[in-house]
């Protein structure tokens, strides 16, 4: 399995106490290192993404406005969650360029299984920045950044997203692209409040009570998304993986156990050999809780791999 992260991804930072920190990275990348699965990885640098390529999602004025603002040292906030330091936008670069490469591998590896999948072991997270904002934590989204440069090479691609937050800036990406499925697990009512009640056939929205244990979330993942994953029939499939609905996580109020994310990831993988010859991208977003995140990512790489 291929396997994509980088050390400056440490480097954005945001205020003391922001449950987004470094040491969520330094979390996954020691657990997979500590369970042995990242022996087997296939690993690679991430290179960050080209300015064009932020294009394909953002808007010009938007990214140039991030540029603008950039602090030199010390902090900025864009919003009351999300700040930039002096790292954030490299970090930022570098986490959609990891996606966006992975997609390129993935894409290119007709004759070699193990090139199918791919882990983006990355931050800042991604899935809340819409066209022309940051928000929630999130500055360049990466996941729809990886399907917009698939979009240009297959005809049809599916984001799956189980971050316990709804993945508004997904949804806002692709709300008039029918080439892409969006499929959004998320607790509701909670932050970020946008695009709940989009009324779109590409966009899938599985809103879930706080307190929502394994069974009902298993029950409302296959009523909802495999239907929907069967009719869109994918070319690739890329993950929001968000380990934030895990039960000991600080900020959502979902219920789920570990061996929920190993669940949904051999659920995904199942539905990417019936239609995309195998073929996942995914990309760490939300998990705050550091012990169940590193937990939680250890087996979703596992099941990813898959054997692979
Ligand atoms: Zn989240």
């Amino acid at each position: 399995m291929l396997f994509y992260t980088h050390d400056d991804c440490l480097n954005h930072e945001m205020l003391p106490g922001h449950p987004e920190r470094p040491d969520r990275l330094r979390a996954v990348n020691e657990s997979l290192s500590a369970s042995g699965l990242s022996d087997g990885f296939d690993c690679r640098t991430a290179e960050p993404i080209a300015a064009d390529g932020l294009a394909t999602v953002h808007d010009p004025a938007y990214l140039a406005r991030l540029n603008s603002v950039s602090p030199a040292s010390g902090l900025l906030a864009l919003d009351p969650d999300t700040a930039m330091s002096p790292g954030t936008l490299r970090a930022a670069a570098l986490a959609a360029g990891a996606v966006t490469d992975a997609v390129q591998e993935v894409l290119n590896s007709s004759d070699q299984r193990a090139s199918r999948r791919a882990f983006c072991a990355v931050r800042p997270p991604g899935h809340h920045a819409e066209a022309g904002a940051a928000m929630g934590f999130c500055f360049y989204n990466s996941i729809a950044l990886g399907a917009a440069q698939a979009l240009g090479q297959v005809d049809r691609v599916a984001i799956l997203d189980f971050d316990v937050h709804h993945g508004n800036g997904t949804v806002d990406a692709f709300r008039d692209r029918p080439e892409a499925l969006v499929c959004s697990s998320f607790q509701h009512p909670f932050y970020p409040y946008r695009y709940v009640d989009i009324d779109a056939p590409n966009i899938v929205n599985t809103p879930l009570p706080a307190g929502t244990d394994s069974a009902a979330f298993r029950h409302a993942i296959e009523r909802d998304w495999a239907p929907a994953v069967n009719a869109h029939r994918p070319d690739l499939i890329l993950v929001s993986a968000g380990f934030d609905a895990h039960r000991d996580d600080p900020l959502g109020g979902l219920l789920l156990n570990d061996e929920d994310f190993r669940w949904i990831t051999e659920f995904i993988v199942d539905l990417a050999e019936t239609h995309a010859s195998g073929r996942v991208v995914s990309a760490l977003e939300g998990g705050y809780d550091l012990a169940a995140l590193g937990r939680c990512a250890v087996l979703h790489a596992q099941a990813l791999g898959g054997g692979l």
